[in-house]
């Protein structure tokens, strides 16, 4: 079941860094203790890479976010937590994610961020919290929705910490 989702907007790159920040905020208030998936979908240049950006720097990354274009996945290990951040543009088949070991990221407290998480197939189960990206005429506009349990719990909590 979908719980109605969440529409947030950004006028500007801080602002889509920002929404990152808030969705870190959430991802911990939410006290996983499973493994967590976000998918970030929309078009190129939409603002995927940005929004992670302002995640990882929220959850502590110093410095800009390793862009995983052609690595497809960059590890960080932040706030006691392994994540992941994928990029799966340029993946050419989803075999190809056997090779990257995408299901043993899937462990423990770990978050994984993935971008363009549709190039996966079935390889991949269906993200917890899915953001899809879009451009408006006022810069972007966030569309956030939950598919299982865990997801609706970080909706709420993004919801609740409201701007
Ligand atoms: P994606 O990962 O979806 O391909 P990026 O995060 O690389 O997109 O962003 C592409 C461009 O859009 C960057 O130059 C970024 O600064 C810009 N951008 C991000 N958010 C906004 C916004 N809210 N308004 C205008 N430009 C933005
Ligand atoms: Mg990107």
């Amino acid at each position: 079941m979908r719980e109605p989702g969440l529409r947030l907007t950004a006028s500007d790159p801080d602002e889509t860094r920002a929404i990152g920040a808030r969705l870190a905020g959430a991802l911990l208030a939410a006290g996983l203790r499973e493994p967590f998936v976000v998918g970030l979908t929309g078009d190129l240049g939409a603002g995927k890479t940005t929004l992670v950006g302002g995640l990882l720097a929220a959850l502590g990354h110093e410095g800009p976010a390793r862009s995983p274009t052609y690595s497809l996945v960059e590890p960080y290990r932040l706030a006691g937590r392994d994540v992941h951040h994928c990029d799966l543009y340029r993946l050419r088949d989803p075999g190809e994610l056997e090779d990257l070991g995408l299901r043993d990221l899937l462990a423990g407290s770990s978050i994984l961020l993935v971008e363009w998480p549709e190039r996966a197939g079935d390889r991949l189960r269906e993200p917890d919290l899915n953001l899809h990206l879009e451009y408006t005429d006022a810069g972007r506009q966030v569309a956030v929705a939950a598919s299982s349990e865990a997801g609706r719990q970080v909706l709420s909590a993004l919801r609740f910490d409201g701007t």
